[in-house]
């Protein structure tokens, strides 16, 4: 007998048909002989609604009563999925974070998860209970409700499962799988059998957003095997598991594109020890993260930086590098908010020659210019401009022939 931590997002319990539709399913994996641990979402759009009404109420609600307010739509969720497995005739118990023990520290709607008691879930199964459990929340040390950030209901399940020790965390949700591509772009993407936690980790960062990287950061330092899987489908989805031998021999996993970025470019910059720091002190003191950088070569002791912020953090960046320049002597600043990051994955690459330079072939091929570039051991990432981005993305897709292996 295993146990299973099974996690269903808010789009497979939108009506009642759907939630007893997971009952039943939740029921049938009991029924297979395994210890079965659900968690669940909020229904459908729940936690935007109660966003948008409490905006409405106060423009600036505290955090503290965000998570009072948000935590309940995954209690809705775990008491109805609970009474539609009653129904179908199971026991079955549901719990919210506080009363399982999920411990966090106190930064309300960001809160991490320091320590789960579990022992009332443990309890419940040795009696054959299913046990149902609200995601997304947990307890600080002073007794307030907390939530762990949007999708965390995800970091909820992988926590369980750890805790537990699960033999797998299914994470059951409305598409089959991890693909090579999103198939909404490249239509003859394909689904993934297996992925590894680090190329998991890249690409749910680059864009990828079938599920959220701090719950795959969790599933690798605890080594639970994922698997992503369509809620009404019977079909195997997408294992995510520790890396062996054998997946090394594809060079490219995966695909993404990601057009959340924007770029800011510093010109003429005079080329000096200091001036870099001087830079990146700014940004990072005004708490924004930067993704790429680049220096062009100098000409006359002048050169150019760019760099790459999320967009949401583009006026911030500029009103920074507005001030730097200012303190570095007036050079000129620019930013574009139109480009497309689109990125290959694959841990296979680290060990082979020349894949950059196949996938900037499939680039030039298409005649879209290359902004800027970066790398890492499994990742290629080029910056383009955003309206080549889909074209890209299909371009080197085809050229790694992602949609043809099986
Ligand atoms: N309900 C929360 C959200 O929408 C948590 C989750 O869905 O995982 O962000
Ligand atoms: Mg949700």
């Amino acid at each position: 007998m295993a146990l299973i931590v099974q996690k269903y997002g808010g789009s497979s319990l939108t009506d009642v048909e759907k939630i007893k539709k997971i009952a039943a399913r939740v029921i049938a994996a009991k029924d297979s002989g395994d210890e079965i641990v659900v968690v669940v979402s909020a229904r459908g759009d729940t936690t935007d609604k109660l966003i948008k009404l409490a905006h409405q109420i106060n423009e600036q609600p505290a955090e503290r009563e965000m998570d009072m307010l948000l935590s309940t739509g995954e209690q809705v969720s775990a008491a109805l999925l609970t009474m539609a497995i009653h129904a179908q005739g199971k026991d079955a118990t549901s719990f919210t974070g506080t009363q399982v023990g999920i411990a966090t520290d106190s930064s309300h709607t960001r809160a991490k998860i320091l320590k789960i008691d579990a022992k009332r879930v443990k309890n419940k199964l040795e009696k054959g209970h299913i046990v149902i459990v609200a995601g997304f929340q947990g307890i600080d040390y002073e007794g307030n409700i907390t939530t762990l950030g949007r999708g965390g209901s995800d970091l909820t399940a992988v926590s369980l499962a750890a805790v537990l020790n699960a033999q797998r965390c299914e994470i059951c949700t409305d598409v089959e799988g991890v693909y090579t591509a999103d198939p909404r772009i490249v239509p003859e993407a394909r689904k993934l059998n297996v992925v590894s936690y680090d190329e998991m980790l890249e690409m749910a960062s680059l864009g990828a957003y079938v599920l959220y990287d701090r719950s795959v950061e969790m599933a690798k330092r605890f080594s639970v095997p994922l698997h992503i899987r369509h809620s009404f489908s019977r079909n195997p989805g997408t294992l995510i598991i520790k890396e062996d031998k054998s997946m090394e021999d594809i060079l490219v996993r995966g695909i993404t594109l990601s057009k959340e970025e924007a770029k800011v470019s510093f010109h003429g910059v005079s080329d000096k020890p200091g001036v870099a720091a001087k830079l990146f002190q700014a940004i990072a003191s005004a708490n924004i993260s930067v993704n790429m950088i680049i220096q062009n070569v100098s000409k006359e002791g002048l050169s150019d930086i760019s760099f790459t912020v999320a967009k949401g953090d583009l006026k911030k960046a500029i009103a920074m590098a507005r001030k730097v320049s200012r303190q570095i002597g007036g050079c000129k600043v620019s930013a574009d908010d139109g480009i497309a990051n689109v990125s290959i994955v694959g841990i296979g690459m680290g060990r082979h020659s020349g894949v950059a330079a196949e996938m900037f072939t499939a680039l030039a091929e298409e005649g879209v210019n290359i902004q800027m570039i970066s790398t890492s051991e499994i990742k290629i990432s080029c910056i383009v401009s955003e309206k080549d981005g889909k074209k890209a993305a299909r371009a080197i897709h085809t050229k790694f022939k992602l949609g043809k292996r099986n």
